[in-house]
């Protein structure tokens, strides 16, 4: 966690010193301050933790979010972290949020770490909608993945990439396009979806009557895995939002709504 409450007040914890009792603006209860040399400055609960805000956050996680708040600041766009956006279908907390003063649209950024079903990143991206909010599905990509990819023009291709149903929800919505974050390489990677064809081989045998039969022989597309193109790296200086309309898109498996989106975009040319 990035944001803690020092009395009233919130607080990041890269700002925050030692001290001071810090509290989590979720459960209220108690949350430590940790500021490591190798580690994002966080704040973490106590254990047990029972809190929803403490589940699953990974450093990997936190340098992204501080990765893109340090991005959108330096391009002169108004930025908070783990920032309650309030809405009709409950209340959202967005990883990052950006806006450009005074009252401007303001855009969700969430890095999606934890698996998500179709209907939950559905119903968490309605809740944004609801609330003018429109957000930016991100994944993480790790450092071993990049490594194990062959190069392809303008950047990698991943084969095989067993993809989540997130992140498939989240490509139809960005209109045929992902974006990765790799937070130790501190770069952004354009990610798009390929279907990978799989291989069925032929196979003839002569069934009781003595007649040939045969099965395979064709190629069908895998339903786990996919061929994962990524373009890049673009530094954090050259990645900008954008916003747009969409139309409501249903594939057997999952809808997505219908109305003003957000995704990422290339502002310079690669260097
Ligand atoms: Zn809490």
């Amino acid at each position: 966690m990035l944001v803690a409450l020092q009395g009233d007040q919130h607080i990041t914890a890269w700002v925050a010193q030692k001290g001071p009792v810090f509290h989590c603006p979720n459960c209220k209860t108690q949350v430590i301050l940790r500021k490591g040399a190798l580690v994002a400055h966080n704040f973490a609960h106590k254990p047990p933790v029972t809190c929803s805000w403490a589940s699953g956050e990974t450093q990997a996680h936190l340098k992204a979010k501080l990765l893109l708040h340090d991005a959108f600041v330096a391009q002169g766009l108004s930025c908070s972290v783990e920032a309650e956006v309030l809405s009709g279908d409950g209340d959202r907390r967005a990883d990052v949020l950006v806006w450009r003063p005074p009252g401007q649209l303001r855009i969700a950024l969430e890095v999606q770490h934890t698996p998500l079903n179709f209907e939950q990143i559905d119903r968490r991206t309605r809740a944004y909608m609801s609330a003018g909010v429109p957000v930016v599905w991100l994944g993480l990509i790790k450092p071993e993945v990049l490594a194990g990819a062959e190069p392809l023009a303008g950047g990698l291709k991943i084969t095989r990439y067993s993809v989540r149903p997130w992140e498939k929800w989240a490509h139809a919505y960005g209109m045929g396009e992902l974006w990765f974050i790799d937070p130790v390489g501190g770069q952004f990677w354009r990610g798009v979806l390929h279907k990978h064809m799989i291989e069925v081989p032929s196979s003839s045998w002569y069934s009781s009557g003595g007649e040939e039969q045969s099965a395979g022989g064709y190629t069908r597309s895998s339903k786990r895995w996919r061929n994962l193109h990524v373009e890049g790296p673009y530094p954090p200086s050259a990645i900008g939002l954008k916003t747009f309309t969409r139309n409501t898109f249903s594939s057997r498996d999952f809808t997505v709504p219908g109305g003003r989106a957000a995704g990422f975009m290339v502002r310079a040319p690669k260097p």
